[in-house]
């Protein structure tokens, strides 16, 4: 299996071979197809298994595929994780797939000032990495509106469920648009994060690796 054949488009397969990731690993395999028709998925996989790149590379190629006009403070993508660590890594990574795309990434978390992150969302921004906290004291506050959104990720669950989350998940999902396509990750899936699973995804795809 190569990245060629799943279906990604020209400047992904150029960023992925610059990145040396010659081959996709199973979970790749198995997410991408799934999430480049468009479909929901809940995904059981664990860190290390490459599944960053399986929900940020259908998530790319959707966004580019299809031009917008930028919207101030309106993205078209959001990714929401536990950390601000793993939110740091995942927008790394989305320069690192995105770096032939006109496509402009926020970063929010909370325990720094408010100010620069509200200036980023107000210049302009097609994908928001964020933790939830902060992501709903900013759409509380009417800095970032999230009725435009196409692709939303959850990325680690079970982790922001530990942490304490799993409200500030809720909420903000009720800031997003019914029609979406949505990306659930998680390494265990516990009843609760099944219970979430079924309140946000619609039509899923279940894979495991
Ligand atoms: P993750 O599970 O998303 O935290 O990724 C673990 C590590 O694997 C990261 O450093 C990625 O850059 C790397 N990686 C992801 N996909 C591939 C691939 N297909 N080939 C080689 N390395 C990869």
């Amino acid at each position: 299996m190569t990245f060629d054949s799943l279906g990604l488009a020209e400047p992904l397969r150029l960023a992925l071979e610059a990145e040396k990731h010659l081959k996709p690993t199973p979970i790749q395999i198995k997410a991408i197809p799934v999430a480049l028709e468009g479909r929901d998925l809940l995904a059981v996989a664990q860190t290390g298994s490459g599944k960053t790149a399986a929900f940020t590379l259908p998530l790319l190629h959707r966004l580019a595929a299809d031009k917008h006009h930028r919207v101030p403070g309106s993205p078209r993508a959001l990714i929401l994780a536990p950390t601000r660590e793993l939110a740091s890594q995942i927008v790394e990574r989305i320069h690192a797939y995105g770096r032939r795309l006109k496509l402009n990434t926020s970063v929010i978390f909370g325990g720094v000032p408010h100010g620069k992150q509200i200036k980023a969302l107000k210049a302009g921004t097609d994908i928001v990495v964020a933790t939830p906290g902060r992501l709903l004291e900013l759409l509380n506050n009417r800095h970032i509106k999230l009725d435009r959104l196409e692709v939303l990720v959850l990325d680690e669950a079970d982790r922001m469920f530990d942490m304490g989350f799993i409200r500030d998940i809720r909420k903000i999902v009720r800031f997003c648009p019914k029609q979406r396509q949505t990306l659930l990750f998680s390494a265990t899936m516990p009843p609760t994060i099944a219970e979430l699973a079924k309140e946000v995804l619609h039509d899923a795809q279940r894979i495991e690796i």
